[in-house]
């Protein structure tokens, strides 16, 4: 696989290159130069998901990793996504059922599977900062891995205590630190790290956030998954509607219909967090403060997979017209809550967003699929203020809950952060 610099056509990467990178010069994001076009996709549907996932991947890697793909996706995608349907015209992908009950599992995992075989036994450390679900699914993903070190950076006090325990109780190679400061802390904590040669180099950093190509990948195969468990007459006036933070869940998916997949359009599902439906709308991108919703992996103002759409709608793979923005507020939000629950389905706010744009949109013979991007019981306080009634804890959270957190303590200060690094991991 060919990958290119989009801010300079200069800056190339192999697959390898671009999964250790991350970002390429002056912060671009890595692009494919060739998306292929699957054939025959009614077979490819067929197949089981490990299977499909496998071919599709070696698809799109060509040569790259071609020996051990499929043992790649194997030890990557070990749970399932189902699709349930709610009524005849409207259903969801479930997309939590991985050992962090949210979808960013899939990607985690596929990117901690590639890694520890790129490395080529030199000792990578992750260093990542997290307001929740990515650091949760990054330390279970790399958790054990040989050569492999992860230091998660969170706000102290400032993240739900069940999804703390996710990240924290794991020891080993898995490191956390809870900064005394806010997530822009954190996040800048991580950047000033980047910026140090001393760090960067010293301890080979990468950072395994939402940009790495290999997570988006990964992502490309559970929307073939989706389409083969909707009957074939549906397919094509199905429209997908994506709850969307950082746009690299709706970039793998306009990534697979550009392969192929038989969808008809997509919805860019927003909470008030909108720069890109107002883009869409109005052709001017205007970012705003991001202002904290309940569905908060959603609160991003300028999310960093959007030029990716872009190139795929400019360099010709889908057209624009595939793609509608919509928002929804807090007040719908709940309102999609309850109306879920009034059919019998127990859902979560960042799903509730894609549901009510769903049904906002829909057309005439149209049939709409949204995707469930994280298990309820993550949060359990909102949901059941929302519905009024409580509800249960699946057995990963019940399991953490009773142990106790490994987490360090550091104040919002690079110094101090970079001597508990360099302390803890320097050889
Ligand atoms: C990360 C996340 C999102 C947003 O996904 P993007 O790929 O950043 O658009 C939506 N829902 C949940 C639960 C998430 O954790």
């Amino acid at each position: 696989m060919k990958l290119v610099n989009l801010k300079d056509s200069t800056d190339t990467a192999t697959f390898a290159q671009a999964v250790k990178r991350g970002l390429g010069k002056n912060q671009g994001l890595y692009f494919p130069t060739n998306i292929p076009v699957l054939k025959n996709i009614d077979k490819v549907l067929a197949m089981p998901f490990v299977e499909r996932s496998s071919f599709i991947l070696s698809t799109l890697l060509e040569e790259e990793l071609a020996d051990t793909i499929s043992e790649i996706v194997q030890q990557a995608f070990t749970f399932p996504a189902p699709v349930v349907e709610l009524n005849d015209k409207i259903s969801i992908l479930e997309l939590f059922h991985g050992p962090t009950l949210a979808f960013k599992d899939f990607g985690g995992r596929f990117m901690a599977q590639c890694l520890s075989r790129l490395t080529n036994n030199e000792p990578v450390t992750i260093l990542t900062a997290t307001s929740g679900d990515t650091g949760a699914a990054v330390a279970h993903a790399f958790h054990g891995l040989e050569n492999i070190n992860v230091v998660i950076l969170f706000p102290k006090g400032k993240i739900s205590p069940l999804q703390e325990k996710l990240f924290t109780t794991l020891g080993d190679n898995i490191h956390t630190v809870a900064i005394e400061g806010d997530f822009d802390a954190c996040q800048k904590l991580v950047k000033t790290a980047f910026d140090d040669p001393d760090v960067r180099e010293g301890l080979h950093l990468n950072s395994a956030n939402s940009i790495n190509i290999s997570r988006l990948l990964a992502q490309v195969c559970y929307y073939f998954e989706a389409l083969s468990q909707i009957p074939a007459e549906k397919r094509d006036q199905l429209v997908v509607s994506v709850p969307s933070g950082n746009f690299g869940n709706l970039t793998a998916g306009i990534i697979a219909k550009a392969m192929g997949l038989p969808v008809k359009r997509f919805i860019a599902a927003t909470n008030v967090n909108d720069t890109v439906p107002r883009y869409l709308q109005s052709g001017t991108w205007e970012p705003k403060t991001t202002v904290a919703t309940i569905s908060n992996a959603m609160d991003v103002s300028q999310p960093n997979n959007w030029p990716r759409i872009e190139a795929l709608i400019e360099k010709g793979y889908v057209e624009k017209s595939i793609l509608h923005g919509y928002c929804v507020d807090e007040d719908y939000t709940q309102i999609a809550l309850r109306q879920l629950a009034h059919q019998g389905y127990t859902s979560e706010p960042h799903a509730a967003v894609a549901y009510r744009a769903l049904i906002n949109n829909l057309g005439e013979g149209e049939t709409g699929l949204f995707l469930g991007t994280a298990h309820p019981a993550k949060f359990r306080e909102t949901v059941e203020n929302v519905l009024g009634q409580p509800i249960s804890l699946p057995q990963a959270l019940s399991d953490v809950a009773t142990k106790d957190s490994l987490a360090g303590t550091l104040p919002s200060d690079y110094e101090a952060l970079k001597q508990h690094m360099l302390g803890l991991l320097k050889p």
